[in-house]
């Protein structure tokens, strides 16, 4: 028997569709159905085979799923959980893949009917692309998913999450939400909001150092371009939503920021070369823990 009937994914873009795949590679479950604002990423969807249905509501979507999967931007959940609250059956687990999670539980918690179980996850996985051409079933592979129930939440319906993730190829992690969004505010958060920054910087050169700086991109600066490629909308969403949690992150790095002028001004070598051999050593456990 598959682990479910029917899973209703609300997004049909690059993690929604990488979902919908790994589901069809896992045989997860009998049927798997989208309902994305896009109509043309339905559609698209539907054409790759990677949906069975794609009704034109979210309400039609989710009736009899017995799991529900928010795969839209951060910001779009509130309205999404107000149209299908109505029509989710008693036992339902409605989860997601947001990159913040304490907002995920203040804007769908309360639209989450008696009965049916509130579970949010986020795997840990991703590229800068987006919409359903760009997914893939071996998105998840060997990746993490870290799962964030609330409090009180069914045991078991967090299981039946934590067991899909592991048929989907990651590894577990359960996390408390709040300490999950502090976490990502340092390792996700932060470096995108970086990488938009300096990229942002060179757009605003005079032209001449600016189509210099895209001839001789090297590695460095490359390397950011592709993160700051990441979707805005997402990443708009991201920020709005874990503002305290990033904007304290920001607040240490800017100290160290500082700390490195300073040292470059006064020609003091020994800490630039002391903190670049420490940040080395974490490149290193990165790649033994296979995250490279
Ligand atoms: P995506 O490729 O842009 O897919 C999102 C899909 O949802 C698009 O088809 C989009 O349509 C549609 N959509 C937008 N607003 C909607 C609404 N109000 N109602 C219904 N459908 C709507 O984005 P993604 O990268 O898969 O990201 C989806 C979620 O995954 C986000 O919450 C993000 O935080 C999370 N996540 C992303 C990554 C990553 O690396 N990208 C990694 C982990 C988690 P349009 O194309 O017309 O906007």
């Amino acid at each position: 028997m598959q682990p479910f009937r029917k899973i209703a994914i609300l997004g049909i873009g690059l993690i929604g569709s990488s979902i919908a795949r790994g589901v069809k590679r896992g045989k997860l479950a009998e049927r798997v159905v989208t309902f994305d604002g896009n109509p043309a990423n339905a559609a698209r969807a539907l054409e790759l085979g990677v949906v069975d249905e794609a009704p034109t509501s979210a309400a039609e979507a989710v009736k009899d799923a017995d799991l529900v999967i928010f795969a839209v931007p951060i910001g779009a959940y509130a309205e999404l959980g107000a149209a299908i609250a109505p029509h989710l059956a008693s036992g339902t687990i409605v989860s997601d893949v947001g990159s913040v999670k304490m907002a995920v539980i203040r804007d769908l918690g309360p639209f989450i009917p008696e009965g049916v179980h509130l579970v949010p996850a986020h795997p840990v996985a991703g590229t800068e692309n987006s919409g359903p051409d760009s997914g893939f079933a071996e998105l998840f592979d060997g990746r993490w998913a870290i799962v964030t129930p609330p409090p009180g939440t069914d045991e078991a319906a967090t299981e039946r999450v934590a067991d899909l993730w592991r048929s989907l190829g990651s590894s577990v992690e359960i996390m408390e939400p709040g300490h999950h969004d502090r976490v990502l505010a340092i390792t996700s958060h932060l470096p995108h909001l970086i990488a938009y920054t300096i990229v942002g910087t060179a757009t605003d050169l005079e032209s001449t150092l600016q189509q210099e700086v895209i001839k001789f991109s090297a590695s460095g600066f490359r390397d950011f371009t592709r993160i700051a490629a990441s979707d805005p909308t997402m990443w708009r969403d991201v920020f709005l939503n874990n503002r305290e949690a990033v904007l304290d992150v920001l607040q240490r790095f800017t100290e160290d920021l500082t700390a490195l002028q300073r040292a470059i001004r006064w020609g003091e070598g020994e800490q630039l070369f002391d903190l670049f051999t420490r940040t080395r050593a974490i490149r290193r456990s990165i790649i033994d823990a296979k995250q490279a």
